[in-house]
């Protein structure tokens, strides 16, 4: 019970017990004394044992003064003690969390305090430490954004600017073929810069919505008619398992239709020929689960929470040889989020496929 309120109550208790059994165990003391010695009065021959009816009012009030001083005296230097040491021990975690919430305030994100003290304090603590973390984690992300933002828009553009150069300088001909790889690199650009914005859009809670009560069977099966071809050019068995009543959800089916093409898209692209990609939809305590199952190339389990990074890509030397810039992930879970919803990466490590489940309120 290291709480904050047990300790506070222990010390009070304390003192009020000292302070209510010092005359009980001054009286323990004195009594075995003659009572002349045990007051201090001064010794009288006629009377060396009793006092005389003049001296007994006399002595009672001295005993009671001299009682209660006492009391107020122990009581006072056993309070003061306890509670300057109290003091110092509730205080000590205080003055860490301000030394460290200075420290992150001057942008020392790896600063964390000791875990200590009280319960409440030892809490407190902890969450500080996590806030901490999520902030050094937030402003890696934001440093490396700029850096990644750049590479991924150089690519392209020195493609585009390349092509156009050979062209003029007649090294390739201005065939209909040219201009079509011109307009893919411009595409991959488009698609780059759009899913910047509704990253921005979304992380700012400004993803406009338009939401609608929407049949999550039919969404599900026209998002995997739209990949057929692609699983069957691919060589992969693409399945779903949906069931046949309908599973009506409020939300904006656009926006939710794309964030499952993005599960299924990346599926297909880390799934080998002779894979499999199974959609499944279904209930579970309130909320709509979409799964996109394949039997790719997995995630090692060291990756599981990071794939949703922007820019993040499980082995570049691999991914770097496919399409896609590590936003279809982020764009996704900021999508869900924007439901009240989540996406969560499973898979049991390298090459063993992974599974990435969609969750979605009922309500929408
Ligand atoms: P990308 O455009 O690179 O696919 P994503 O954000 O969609 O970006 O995915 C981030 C990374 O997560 C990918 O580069 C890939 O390494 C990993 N990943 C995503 N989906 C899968 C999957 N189904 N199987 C294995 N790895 C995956």
């Amino acid at each position: 019970m290291n709480r904050l309120w047990v300790w506070i109550s222990v010390v009070i208790v304390g003192v009020v017990l000292i302070v209510t059994l010092f005359p009980f165990v001054y009286r323990s003391i004195t009594s075995d004394m003659p009572p002349r010695q045990a007051y201090g009065i001064p010794f009288d021959e006629r009377n060396p044992e009793g006092f005389n009816p003049d001296e007994f009012r006399e002595v009672i009030e001295m005993r009671f003064w001299t009682n209660l001083s006492w009391t107020l005296a122990v009581g006072a230097v056993v309070a003061l003690i306890a509670g300057v040491l109290l003091t110092r021990w509730l205080v000590a975690p205080l003055r860490e969390l301000e030394q460290g919430a200075r420290a992150v305030t001057e942008h020392q994100w790896d600063y964390r305090v000791p875990v200590r003290g009280s319960a409440e304090m030892r809490s407190v603590a902890l969450s500080f430490n996590q806030m901490a973390a999520e902030l050094e984690h937030e402003e890696t992300l934001r440093r490396n954004m700029l850096a990644d933002v750049t590479h991924e828009l150089r690519h392209p553009i020195h493609i585009i600017q390349g092509n156009l150069q050979a062209i003029l300088d007649s090294v390739y001909p201005l065939s209909m073929e040219e201009i079509d790889r011109l307009l893919d690199q411009t595409q991959d650009l488009t698609s780059l810069v759009d899913d910047l914005h509704e990253l921005a859009l979304a992380e700012a809670h400004d993803l406009p919505l338009h939401k609608q009560d929407t049949d999550m069977n039919e969404l599900a099966a026209n998002a995997v008619d739209v990949f057929l071809p692609l699983a069957s050019h691919n060589k992969i068995t693409l399945t779903t398992d949906i069931p046949s009543e309908p599973i009506y959800v409020n939300i904006d089916s656009a926006r939710i239709r794309q964030a499952l093409q993005n599960l299924l898209g990346n599926a297909l692209r880390y799934t080998p020929e002779g894979g499999e990609v199974k959609v499944i939809l279904g209930r579970s305590e309130g909320s709509t689960l979409i799964q996109v199952a394949d039997s790719g190339v997995g995630i090692p389990p060291e990756d599981l929470g990071k794939v949703f990074d922007r820019f993040y890509r499980v082995d570049s030397s691999r991914d770097r040889e496919l399409p896609g810039a590590g936003l279809g992930l982020a764009v996704a879970q900021a999508i869900l989020q924007s439901h009240d919803g989540r996406i969560e990466a499973q898979s049991p490590g390298v090459d063993q496929g992974s599974t990435f489940t969609m969750i979605l309120p009922i309500e929408g």
